[in-house]
């Protein structure tokens, strides 16, 4: 198995580099405490318990110890409750929580450079201490002082888990149909009734307690989205006495799923025996709005999540690419040459490149996505406002791109080995397993593409498009100022200015009321946006690596850093940007052929 799964230097150089992890230590006081070199120490701590607790375990636990019901108590591989505690105990999991909650208080992007590094070493098995994160969150953020005092220190420590329950059998991407109820009780609890399904980590045999949050609609609430509220509902309530006890929820079955195998993924019935209390968490019917806090959050860290098995499959391939010998040179004429190593082939290096161009470019947005969410909650007035709208822009994408296209980079990942990438002999056939769920979980591509073009580019009239089209221009105002990147410069400008014509042309149909063809193609407009973006994300890390260049400080592996970042800038540039040409031009071809048609499926 390859060593190698994610690059520090990469991290560090698109955190304080690229995206200037230092200005919120300088500017904030929210962060005074902290220091750049600090978050330096972090990411090593964070390497060493990827090194040591998550990548040794990757393939044993894809294959050993699945987690399974046996006589009614879920077990899980014996690696995970050491797992959960190694993010405690180092702090992980409150990197981002206040102080006053226990917290370091870091700037998101620190917390996101560690998820990319243990997301990298063992993705599914880290559901179990980063849903539980996300769900305190939640609790910390709309509960009552008596949920916080309740829950959230046993849950940042690690002691209690946590999951986000909102599937249902008939309430999938349409969580307005769910039915799951909630029925008042006189001591101010509900009585929770309901089925829940796919739910990640939604049980275990090692954690005290499991927290569900869960969403549920209160008897006589409205229907749809609006009459929809987020409960806490517990594996074990406390009784009158404080003591622990059953709350009627019952582990009904496990999923087997094609991938991240360390994670079940559960279907729960709550309230069987009618005796499962839950706890509202802020206003009734609200719920749906507050979860959005955690779903959001979630979305952007399955752009992590599949940068990260990118990152895994590209250094595994690149490895792989270095020492397998076939074959020799294509104007070769001995056969008694001896045979080179693969990485040689024109065609190999291009899949390589295409690896390395969609991971670091994902990454790069990623932490674009992130800086935007500390801004839009620290920035002051229309700073804030600004990275608001470019944040609620942006997620659907860092949701996607990473997820769709990480797919298709570890599927060329698993080409450069050839036969072997087919078999477990190398971890590549199970990345491509655990990568797979990404553009499906936490709102399928269709239906994040359609958040992108139906709500997210037209919002506010048009003003996040607006704010996303200046952010863009600000970093190709700056590759005018270097010779070298002017090309590309003027390249992503010609090619916004493309995506905005191609936006006029669908909000064309919004506004004739064509709502239905508005959004027929919304997955193409998703994948040219992506592309863009990626575009952008690609000439600003250019720009920081040609400024570094002429400084003329760096030298050896740090200038052959620098240099490939150039270099695969101009691969995404060349080999990939031009593709948003076929797909603008389907997106303003007005033969739509899926609206209506249904008998042609034959
Ligand atoms: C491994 C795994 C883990 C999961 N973890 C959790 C979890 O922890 N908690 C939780 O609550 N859920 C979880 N889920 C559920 C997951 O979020 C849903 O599976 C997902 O949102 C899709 O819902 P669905 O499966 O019902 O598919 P459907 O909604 O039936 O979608 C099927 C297809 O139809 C398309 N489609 C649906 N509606 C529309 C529309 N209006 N317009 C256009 N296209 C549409 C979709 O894009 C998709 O391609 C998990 C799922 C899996 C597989």
């Amino acid at each position: 198995m390859a060593t190698e799964y994610i690059s520090l230097k990469n991290l560090r150089f698109l955190m304080h580099d690229v995206h200037d992890v230092a200005y919120f230590t300088k500017n904030f006081d929210h962060y005074k405490q902290h220091d750049p070199e600090m978050f330096d120490i972090m990411l090593d701590t964070a390497k060493q318990i990827g090194d040591k607790e998550l990548h040794p375990f990757y393939q044993t636990m894809d294959r050993k110890h699945v987690p399974d019901i046996f006589d009614g108590v879920t077990k899980v591989h014996p690696q995970i409750p050491n797992i959960v505690k190694a993010m405690a105990e180092s702090g992980w999991t409150r990197a981002i929580v206040p102080e006053e909650y226990g917290g370091m208080q870091l700037p998101s992007m620190v917390r996101v450079a560690g998820e990319f590094i243990f997301q990298a070493a063992n993705n599914g098995a880290m559901f179990y201490s980063e849903l539980t994160t996300g769900a305190a969150k939640l609790i910390q953020s709309f509960g009552s002082e008596e949920l916080k005092a309740e829950y959230l220190e046993k849950m940042y420590d690690g002691e209690w888990l946590g999951t986000m329950a909102l599937t249902e059998p008939d309430a999938g991407s349409s969580l307005s149909d769910l039915t799951t109820t909630a029925t008042p009780q006189d001591d101010g609890s509900f009585k929770i009734t309901g089925q829940k399904i796919f739910i990640s980590a939604g049980d275990n045999d090692f954690s005290e307690n499991v927290i569900h949050l869960l969403l549920a609609r209160i008897d006589g609430a409205p229907s749809g989205t609006k009459g929809i509220s987020l409960f806490v509902v517990p594996k074990y309530r406390k009784d009158a006495k404080g003591e622990l006890v059953d709350n009627d929820v019952i582990p009904a079955g496990v999923y087997h799923k094609m991938g991240q195998k360390a994670a079940p993924a559960m279907h729960l019935i709550f309230g069987e025996k009618e005796n499962c209390h839950g706890y509202l968490v802020g206003e009734p019917n609200k719920g749906l709005k507050y979860m959005f806090q955690l779903m959001n959050s979630a979305r952007i860290a399955v752009g992590v999540m599949g940068a990260s098995i990118s990152s895994a499959a590209y250094y595994a391939s690149l490895q792989y690419a270095k020492e397998r010998k076939q074959g020799r040179k294509i104007d070769a004429k001995n056969v008694h040459e001896p045979q080179i190593a693969i990485i040689e082939h024109a065609d190999v290096k291009r899949m390589l490149m295409y690896q390395k161009a969609i991971m670091e470019g994902s990454m790069s947005l990623v932490f674009e996505a992130s800086r935007s969410f500390e801004l839009s909650k620290v920035g002051d007035g229309e700073e804030r406002e600004h990275h608001q709208l470019l944040l609620d822009l942006l997620t659907p994408v860092v949701k996607t791109y990473p997820s769709e296209e990480g797919i298709k980079s570890v599927s060329t990942g698993i080409q450069c080995f050839g036969g072997y990438g087919y078999t477990e002999d190398f971890p590549l056939e199970q990345m491509l397993r655990d990568i797979r769920i990404t553009s499906i979980y936490e709102g399928t591509t269709g239906i994040q593409s359609m958040d992108l073009l139906g709500r997210k580019v037209v919002m506010k009239g048009g003003k996040a498009a607006m704010a996303y089209f200046q952010e863009v221009n600000k970093t190709v105002e700056e590759a005018f100022k270097y010779e070298a990147l002017k090309p590309y410069a003027k390249l992503l400008k010609k090619e916004m200015e493309q995506l905005q014509q191609v936006t006029m042309h669908l909000t064309g149909k919004a506004m004739q009321g064509e709502i239905e063809l508005f959004l027929a193609d919304a997955n193409l407009y998703m994948e040219l946006f992506g592309l863009i973006a990626i575009a952008w994300q690609w000439l600003k890390q250019g720009v920081e690596a040609q400024k570094q260049i002429d400084q003329g400080n760096a030298a050896g592996d740090d200038l052959n850093f620098l240099q490939s970042k150039i270099h695969t800038m101009k691969f995404f540039f060349h080999y990939e940007v031009p593709r948003t040409k076929g797909l603008a031009q389907r997106l303003q071809d007005d033969e739509v052929l899926t609206v209506g048609f249904e008998n042609m499926l034959v």
